[in-house]
């Protein structure tokens, strides 16, 4: 049987040159939710965010997925094991249509051996599962613009696309509504509650009315260790929470 936690992270601890940025983290992420890992400025969200799927490795403690103990994995074996991140818009290739970007991300999961990328047959499901996507994300009308021609919010949308071709069962997003306007952040939040339908979803994210919209459990960081966790009625309300925000 499968656990109700798919993600757990115990003493989770990495130290720069004597800096302990993460300091004995336990997260544990419920299967099927939206869970935000939020705080201030310099909480030590990114680098557990970066230990989670080991672009750094922990000084410390050990990180469970779907039970299997994946700490000593490297990071393209955590993605193989459906635990992605969404890059970064460096990611998308500029100078690629948007079709062409998704396209190359439905490449990546399969691996790319030329006898594959002979086969008719495989081109095709791409093509279609790749305006699928395209679709899924609202970019349809833009599918033969290249990606370096979309808007900020788009490129977003396309990320997320190229990210959801890797068919992850848990999504990790990094401030994905960072520099967004407010149509955007609408579009984006949809996408996000879209395809958390099918699979878990962490997020680190600034904005706290996307937060308190969206997710339905939240860890506060603070000085890299945990200040507070539960559903945004009760971390909002605990004044530890309050104190950590208002002294940023
Ligand atoms: P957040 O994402 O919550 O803003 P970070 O995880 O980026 O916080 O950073 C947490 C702390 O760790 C900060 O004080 C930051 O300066 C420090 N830090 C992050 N990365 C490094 C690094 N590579 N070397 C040294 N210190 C770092």
């Amino acid at each position: 049987m499968t656990s109700n936690i798919i993600l757990a992270a115990s003493g989770l601890t990495k130290e720069f040159r004597g800096f302990v940025a993460v300091d004995g983290v336990d997260l544990m992420v419920r299967r099927g939710s939206i869970h935000a890992l939020i705080g201030p400025n310099g909480a030590g969200k990114t680098t557990c965010f970066n230990l989670l799927t080991k672009f750094l490795t922990p000084t410390k403690g050990s990180i469970l997925y779907n039970d299997e103990d994946i700490t000593s994995l490297p990071p393209a074996d955590i993605a193989l094991k459906g635990l992605v991140r969404s890059f970064q818009i460096s990611a998308v290739f500029p100078d690629l249509s948007v079709l062409e970007n998704v396209r190359v991300a439905l490449q990546r999961l399969r691996g790319s051996s030329f006898d594959f990328w002979r086969s008719e047959t495989v081109l095709r499901a791409h093509d279609a599962r790749a305006l699928e996507l395209v679709d899924a994300v609202g970019l349809s009308e833009f599918r033969h613009l290249y990606a370096s021609e979309l808007s900020y919010g788009r490129k977003r949308a396309l990320e997320i696309a190229t990210t959801l071709a890797l068919e992850p069962e848990m999504l990790l997003l990094d401030e994905p509504m960072a520099g967004m306007a407010s149509g955007d952040i609408e579009r984006i939040s949809n996408l996000i509650r879209q395809a958390a339908r099918e699979r878990t979803v962490l997020m680190v994210e600034h904005n706290l009315s996307v937060v308190s919209e969206l997710c339905d459990a939240i860890t506060v960081l603070a000085q890299g260790r945990i200040l507070a966790e539960g559903d945004y009625a009760t971390v909002s309300a605990d004044p530890r929470v309050r104190e950590a925000y208002m002294g940023t």
